[in-house]
């Protein structure tokens, strides 16, 4: 008889998206001549950058003759990807990572949520609350937690990010073993600094910790003292691994590429107290269990590096700044708490009461969607967060509906 992963059954349903989707449909079938704007979804709205475009057309030209067919490429990316983003990503701020540090791959969402079973069953997991849900999800999957209770699962150690500490976790007062930081954040859309930082940094030090850094939203950050890469911290090397992904840097959502760096001294240990290195762990997974990301994917990623490709992805992600800054000044001005929308797409609000009474207020008198933030965990509650994922226009439009809702 087989049995199945019971850990999986102790994962909660996400209800989140589509209790979303329950309620805009229920409205608009009362309201059909009301137009809804969408301001909960994370996914990018704009056409990707043409300097991507061509590169790819060019590359599946390439595909289509005999000299330029290609098969299996490497499973850790090409070394032209793999070297451009070494070079321009790390490098270029003075974080000393290498080309064979990087592993290329189709998405954030699968290194975040794979990475995890490198690590022993019984590792002590920090989790931010609130959190991008994948982080949580893949541990409980794995069977590092206990039951569901009280909104929360036994086992985690959770890291809020409240009011009280302008969304930027304390450190942990128990041992742990795994810590999982984002920053800009999914959902708050706050920053660390480099100084805050480099305590995380330090503390994984002291403590034979690793910490799993998800700089998902890096491409957002303008202010010139915020650490782009958690290996501007010194030290970190040793006690970090880092994923980036170029959904939200340059529009690739549907093309899908990631990456995720490895540095050689980055070590966990063995029963008997040994240091093991991680990359050759990882190398081997990644070998194993995927088959490289498709040349032409690869070659539209590489790019994002041309100059076109820089200024055209500046352009972009400056166009859903402007959206956030719109969002972020609206709910100021209607006296509502925010943080984000700065460095980061997300603006994260406080509701001033429940999280799904808010969404209902916005929907229902405003035509607006946001997500409400208990979706993303406890301390999520009593907020929600608005995405600049749209057109300026239907921010423009959107806020201006908020202001005579709430006003
Ligand atoms: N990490 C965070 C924090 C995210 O918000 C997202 C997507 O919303 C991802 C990772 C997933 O990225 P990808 O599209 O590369 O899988």
């Amino acid at each position: 008889m087989l049995k199945i992963n019971e850990h999986y059954l102790k994962l909660q349903a996400s209800y989140l998206f589509s209790d979303i989707a329950k309620r805009v449909t229920a409205f608009q079938a009362d309201h059909p001549e009301r137009e809804v704007i969408k301001l909960g979804i994370g996914d990018v709205t704009q056409p990707l950058p043409s300097a991507c475009i061509a590169a790819f057309h060019k590359a599946i030209d390439e595909m289509a003759t005999a000299g330029g067919f290609r098969g299996y490429g490497p499973e850790q990316g090409y070394e032209f990807l793999r070297q451009a983003i070494a070079e321009h990503d790390f490098q270029a701020r003075g974080a000393d990572i290498q080309a064979d540090e990087v592993f290329v791959s189709d998405g954030a969402k699968c290194d975040t949520g794979n990475i995890q079973e490198l690590f022993a069953g019984d590792a002590k997991i920090a989790i931010p609350d609130p959190v991008y849900p994948v982080y949580l999800d893949t541990n409980v999957m794995a069977g590092r937690t206990g039951d569901f209770q009280d909104g929360r699962y036994r086992g985690i150690v959770y890291l809020e990010s409240t009011r009280a500490n302008n969304y930027v976790p304390d450190l942990p007062k128990e041992p742990v073993d795994l810590i999982y930081l984002c920053f800009p954040n999914n959902p708050t859309g706050s920053t660390i600094t480099r100084e805050q930082l480099k305590v995380w940094v330090d503390f994984a030090r002291d403590a034979k910790a690793l910490i799993l850094f998800d700089a998902a939203y890096e491409a957002f950050i303008r202010d010139p003292s915020l650490p782009h890469s958690i290996f501007e911290i010194k030290g970190a090397r040793e006690v970090a691994i880092e994923f980036r992904s170029y959904s939200k840097s340059a529009g690739f959502t549907g093309t899908r590429c990631a990456y995720t760096v490895v540095p050689k001294e980055c070590v966990a240990h063995d029963s008997a107290g040994a240091k093991q290195a991680i990359h050759p762990l990882w190398n081997r997974r990644h070998c194993t269990k995927f088959n490289g990301v498709s040349y032409p994917v690869q070659r539209a990623a590489e790019a994002v590096y041309s100059s076109e490709g820089r200024a055209q992805c500046t352009a972009l992600i400056d166009g859903y700044l402007a959206n956030a800054k719109i969002i972020r000044q609206a709910m100021n001005e209607l006296g509502y708490h925010t943080v984000g929308g700065d460095n980061a797409p997300y603006v994260w609000i406080e509701a001033k009461g429940d999280s799904w009474a808010f969404f209902d207020l916005l929907l229902n008198k405003a035509g607006v969607v946001c997500t409400p933030g208990a979706g993303f965990g406890k301390c999520g509650q009593g907020y929600i967060r608005l995405s600049a994922f749209n057109s300026e226009a239907n921010v423009v439009k959107a806020m201006a509906r908020i202001r005579e809702a709430l006003a």
